[in-house]
């Protein structure tokens, strides 16, 4: 691992600084948007590089640009099977019949030099025979006696894929902070790259805190609970590919609190727990978080979710998620995920809406935002339409799993009519 030259550690904004960028902070009353907007200013990439082997690259962040060293393809090649001619040769409404004087396949050109009134028969992928210009695919030409009659109406330049059309030597063919996909691999594979250099996996500390709280495994007493969360969030982070740190469950007392924060801040660039950042709890939560770092602690305008405790923590950033199972996951699929990403060196914008028409009328008060756990499908006349999953308690874990995307009512929308317009963030995308 090196430490990219290019990258001097920019000093770090401090928590007051990142607020700063706000025309006005309530942190009793923060708009989704601009929590994310103070986040996003605090938030510094690992710098560490490696270089690894391209299948091992699925999913990692790029740390460099790649310039393609190739142009792709290399030559100018038949898109088809059928045959290389001179457009020159034909005639606009007579069939043409000209001399073959041989094959060219995919990956061995024909070396003779075709003249005028000669054609070449040529399969998908054959570079084009030097001064051909054009393919008539085999399905409308007539091959007899080393002839080919070729008819009316071909078009110059016709299934031919010419030399760079997918890049030119010395393009980008990958840029810097990009989430390499499996397109990704095949392209680098296409231009003979074997190794990439990626950004070092982030490392990320999890722990939940409640005293009613139990593992798997455990008799439940009066009151308690399995701790869900830490399941969850193995889920969401292992899709992100990221070095996981379980620290278990903490209980609601602070010197525990503190040996947990204190570990996880020495071994992790992010910390997420869960629970124990309500108004009720936070009491302690606060005075341990002032010590030790540089924690503000929010209301956020939203449902479900509102308790969030947001700063660093050491060298590593930290979340105080809420403990309710469904508020744990939208906090962390929009708030924790995009911070992680950014943290990783990713460069996209990680979530793109589809609109999809609400199969119901959905209650909303601007003023803040609502995210309920729904249904997508494509309607009878082929539009996406989406309803709800029952329930929308922000205990309900199964209104979460039941669903296939999240409808997000934003801040200032009110009430969507039944057949309205919906903004959806899908859980799985074709990735
Ligand atoms: P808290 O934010 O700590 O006040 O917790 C809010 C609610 O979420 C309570 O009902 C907790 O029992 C529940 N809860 C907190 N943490 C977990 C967890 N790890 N797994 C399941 N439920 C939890
Ligand atoms: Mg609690």
């Amino acid at each position: 691992m090196t430490d990219r030259p290019s990258d001097p550690p920019e000093a770090p904004a401090s928590l007051a600084d990142a607020i700063g960028c706000l025309s006005s902070y309530d942190p009793g009353a923060l708009p989704v948007d601009d929590a994310c907007r103070v986040i996003a200013r605090l938030l510094r990439p690992v710098a560490a590089i490696e270089q690894v082997a391209i299948r091992a690259s699925l999913g990692r962040i790029l740390a460099h640009d790649i310039l393609s060293p190739i142009s792709v393809p290399a030559h100018d090649n038949s898109a088809m099977d059928g045959f290389a001619v001179r457009h020159a040769d034909l005639v606009a409404d007579t069939p043409v019949r000209l001399r073959l004087i041989g094959t060219a396949l995919a990956g061995k050109p024909l070396p003779q030099v075709p003249g005028p009134g000669e054609a070449v028969r040529v399969m998908t992928g054959a570079v084009m025979p030097t001064g051909t210009d054009t393919v008539v695919i085999q399905e409308v030409a007539r091959e007899q006696d080393g002839f080919v009659t070729v008819p009316p109406g071909q078009e110059a330049g016709q299934n031919r894929r010419l030399k760079g059309e997918d890049l030119t030597a010395g393009q980008p063919a990958l840029e810097a902070g990009r989430l390499i996909r499996p397109a990704d691999l095949g392209l680098l594979a296409s231009l003979g790259i074997a190794e990439v250099p990626v950004r070092r996996r982030l490392r990320v500390a999890i722990f939940s805190t409640g005293d009613e709280l139990r593992s798997i495994g455990e008799p439940l007493g009066p009151g308690q609970v399995y701790d869900s969360n830490r399941y969850t969030l193995h889920g969401m982070l292992a899709r992100l590919g990221v070095d996981l740190i379980d620290m278990g469950v903490v209980r609601d007392d602070p010197l525990a609190l503190e040996a947990a924060i204190r570990a996880a801040a020495g071994s992790a660039d992010a910390i997420i727990s869960s629970g124990g950042v309500s108004v009720g709890e936070a009491d302690f939560t606060r005075e341990i978080m002032a010590r030790l770092g540089d924690v503000a602690f929010w209301t956020i305008a939203m449902r479900p979710g509102r308790p969030l405790a947001f700063g660093r923590i050491g060298d590593a950033v930290y979340f105080g998620l809420p403990g309710n199972p469904v508020a744990v996951m939208i906090t962390f699929y929009f708030f924790a995920r995009a911070a992680l990403l950014r943290l990783m060196g990713a460069s996209e914008s990680p979530s793109v809406f589809t609109r999809a028409r609400s199969r119901e009328f959905l209650r909303k008060k601007p003023g803040r935002t609502e995210y309920q756990r729904a249904i997508i499908t494509r309607s009878p006349d082929g539009e996406p339409e989406v309803r709800t999953t029952g329930s929308q308690g922000s205990g309900v874990l199964r209104s979460m799993s039941r669903a296939n995307c999240i409808v997000v009512l934003h801040h200032d929308q009110a009430s969507v009519p039944e057949g309205g317009w919906v903004d959806c963030l899908l859980f799985d995308g074709l990735v």
